[in-house]
């Protein structure tokens, strides 16, 4: 039997492994080299992995997403100095592995992923996934409804995910956002889309999914509106609901992000979109995803490197949020809360 760690005795939260001991490229790959949720008593955020990608339309692999972006976080240090937070002192994150899912079953996957995300719930109240392509965003949501009831959703995606069915098939990684809706999982008056791009099948596609309950900023929006104009039209449309954020790295232009399944051209920079998520510590952000991350079409770990950014953004929103400092560009007060 092992010691326990004498800091967790002293209540304090145990953060990453120390880079002046162990380099960073050496040790476990948990996210940013986070303990695992076994180590510690208690956890304020809980990072868990599904690798599942038996719900693609276009190229697999992105089953192998969360060992990517694990794998790709281990250079995230402890200060963020954009936002003023420490996310891994503030409050305790640890990485829980991953849930099982059935890669031959789909309703198997749902039903496992969703049981695997409501145990965590009742241990820990703020969850981020690292996927597995998009289908998983459906029993995500039916568990964090579960606790919260209906949620707002800012969805960052090139594609808008509410398609009806594909081959006949009612879960598909474009399909979660329509069952999440028809499901009474979603605030219909408090949800968007951030970054849709490219060609549709037709207009309807559009009016149906406004009809579920979303609102859409656009690629070409962005050119005008800038990251102050989307955090402007995110925070006025979801207001103080329970938000749940779920980002598809596809939402990056190519340049940005090769490894993926359906990639579209004229899509955001990393940069734009890091900016954006650093305004979320005013929101009321309940768990979010990062999905779509499929290795084998990345290279030098471009993709990897900004969806091990973009958890370690969400992160420090939580943080930001905890310790009322409310995120980039606010003057925050840093009131314990
Ligand atoms: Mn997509
Ligand atoms: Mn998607």
């Amino acid at each position: 039997m092992t010691e326990p760690d004498p800091r967790i005795i002293a209540g304090e939260n145990i953060g990453q492994i120390d880079a002046t001991q162990i380099p960073r490229y050496g040790g476990a790959a948990t996210f940013a080299r986070l303990p695992r949720i076994d180590e510690v008593a208690r956890a304020d955020v809980v990072i868990v992995g599904v690798p599942f990608d038996s719900g693609v339309s276009y190229r697999p692999g992105a089953r192998f997403g969360p060992a990517h972006i694990r794998e790709s976080s281990r250079l995230l240090r402890p200060y963020n100095p954009a936002m003023g937070v420490s996310p891994f002192a503030t409050q305790q994150v640890v990485d829980a592995g991953d849930l099982a899912a059935n890669p031959f079953s789909i309703d198997e996957a749902i039903t496992s992923i969703e049981r695997g995300a409501r145990s965590l719930l009742e241990r820990v109240p703020h969850l981020l996934t690292l996927g597995g392509d998009h289908t998983i965003a459906l029993p995500l949501l039916r568990a964090m409804a579960g606790v919260h009831g209906p949620v707002a959703v800012v969805h960052f995606d090139a594609h808008l995910d509410t398609w009806d069915t594909y081959f006949g098939a009612e879960y598909t990684h474009g399909t979660p956002f329509r069952r999440a809706s028809e499901e009474g999982l979603l605030d219909r008056s408090g949800c968007l889309h951030v970054g849709i791009r490219g060609p549709l099948y037709s207009e309807a596609d559009l009016s149906e999914d406004s009809g579920l309950g979303f609102q859409v900023v656009s690629a070409p929006e962005v050119d005008h509106l800038g990251v102050t104009g989307i955090v402007q039209r995110i925070a006025d449309r979801v207001g103080d609901r329970p938000v749940y954020v779920s980002v598809d790295i596809d939402v990056l232009d190519p340049a940005h992000a090769p490894g993926t399944g359906t990639p579209e051209a004229g899509g955001l920079s990393s940069r734009e979109l890091l900016a954006v998520l650093r305004s979320f510590g005013t929101l009321n952000l309940i768990g979010a995803d990062i999905v779509e991350v499929a290795p084998s079409y990345d290279h030098a770990q471009i993709t990897g490197i900004a969806a091990a950014h973009v958890g370690y953004e969400l992160v420090s929103a939580l943080a930001a949020g905890r310790t009322g400092s409310g995120g980039a560009g606010t003057a925050g007060t840093g009131a314990a809360g």
